[in-house]
């Protein structure tokens, strides 16, 4: 146990994970959140495997195996429904993001999470060498370590690092849940992706309700949505894949709720780290969704954290630049990778160049990867021979 006290700025999945597992370490924290609640209903999430293998060490596997659909196989479609290719997709489990976050944070108990805190800013000097966070409403906590994980568009990244600008992708996620009852076996339980000229379509089970959720990717409409919350006629996504697959229009012909949300991300960027303060998340490496691994990624970033974050003593700066070390050759490759596959998908390469994935579509090395073991080789590192 090492005395300190982290809070933590943003209570996604992120925010979450690093809470729980330092919380686990006997780290007191404290997550300051400023919705009011969980995260909106309205979209899924693909737990891979390489996130699944972190939560359960924190014993949450069983909550999650009840409540996720677990997906072994995604198949990867023609407009016209012919199929191109298929993937093993690992221990991919299809969930509800409000459900996953929950779970976290049930995990957490009562008392860690403080809702309805906006987080304004981070002074990395504020209090002698102790960071301050500071709130909407005039108010202030010290820690002596402050992990930004907002997300992003992170507004506290900035007391860490000018990151470069977001990068729009001109792409726009159209996305819903429907009732998958009476469709075919194939929608029900698989991942499924259509792929077009200039735009793909995915959907995935995400409970073990029999419901569906559809990810439609189109060429950015005129306006811009960068809120999760941005409703859309559901005819929209309709109209965006008439003439494709019958089975893709069965999926689609049962949207209600439509949200659109223009994707973007950053260049990789360093440092992530000053002082005392630290970047996890989509605050350190803004993705692309088009590997299904920005959540799964800050999921494994709160392991190596929590792993170093828990043995500190004294050396908090020399931890946190470890973490990123340890971190960025992975994230960088995975950030690149999305951006790759999502003009792959949409028909701006060939789906047949191999890319990291390889053209036999082989991700054991996403998949694959320990993110605990990781965690506790760094911190193993770090301790006198
Ligand atoms: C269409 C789409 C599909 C995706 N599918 C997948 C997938 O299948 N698998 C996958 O792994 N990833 C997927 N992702 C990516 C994933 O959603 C993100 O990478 C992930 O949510 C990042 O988690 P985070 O905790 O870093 O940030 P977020 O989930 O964005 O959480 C940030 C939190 O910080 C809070 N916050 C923001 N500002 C403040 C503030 N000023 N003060 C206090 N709190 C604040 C927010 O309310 C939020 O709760 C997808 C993304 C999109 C757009």
């Amino acid at each position: 146990m090492t005395g300190l006290r982290v809070a933590v700025v943003g209570g996604g999945i992120g925010g979450a994970t690093v809470a729980l597992a330092l919380v686990r370490r006997g780290v007191e924290v404290a997550v300051y959140e400023r919705r009011d609640g969980v995260p909106p209903v309205g979209s899924g999430l693909g737990l891979a495997a390489n996130g699944h293998r972190v939560l359960a060490g924190l014993g949450l596997g069983p909550a999650l195996d009840r409540t996720g659909a677990p997906i072994p196989t995604m198949r990867m479609l023609a407009a016209d429904g012919a199929e191109l290719a298929h993937y093993d997709t690992g221990r991919l489990l299809g969930m509800r993001r409000a459900d996953l976050v929950r779970i976290v944070l049930d995990g957490l108990g009562p008392g860690v999470v403080h809702h309805g805190r906006e987080c304004v800013g981070v002074d990395v000097d504020g209090d002698g060498d102790r960071p301050v966070v500071r709130f909407a409403d005039g108010s202030t906590a010290t820690a002596d370590v402050v992990v930004v994980a907002d997300g992003l568009r992170s507004r506290s990244a900035a007391a860490v690092v000018t990151p470069p600008a977001l990068r729009p992708s001109g792409i726009s996620a159209l996305r819903g849940f429907v009732d998958g009852h009476g469709l075919p076996e194939r929608l029900a339980t698989g991942q499924n992706a259509w792929l077009g000229a200039d735009r793909h379509l995915l959907s995935y089970p995400v409970d073990r309700h029999g419901t569906l959720n559809f990810a439609a990717f189109v060429p950015r409409p005129d306006g811009s949505a960068d809120e999760w919350s941005f409703r859309v006629d559901p005819d929209t996504v309709r109209v965006a894949y008439a003439g494709w697959d019958p089975e893709a229009a069965a999926v689609l012909a049962r949207a209600g709720e439509v949200y659109r949300y223009d994707l973007a991300d950053r260049d990789p960027f360093a440092p992530w780290s000053r002082g005392r303060v630290v970047l996890l998340g989509d605050a350190a490496h803004p993705m692309l969704p088009h590997m299904g691994q920005g959540a799964n990624q800050a999921i494994e970033d709160a392991a190596v954290l929590a792993a170093l974050l828990g043995e500190a003593d004294g050396d908090v700066p020399e931890r946190l630049a470890t973490y990123e070390a340890t971190r960025r050759p992975r994230t960088d490759r995975i950030q690149g990778q999305s951006r790759r596959n999502g003009e792959r998908f949409s028909g701006a390469r060939d789906l047949t160049s191999a890319g990291d994935s390889g053209a036999d579509g082989d991700l054991s090395w996403v998949y694959g990867y320990d993110a605990p073991a990781a965690g506790r080789a760094a911190a193993a590192g770090l301790r006198p021979s």
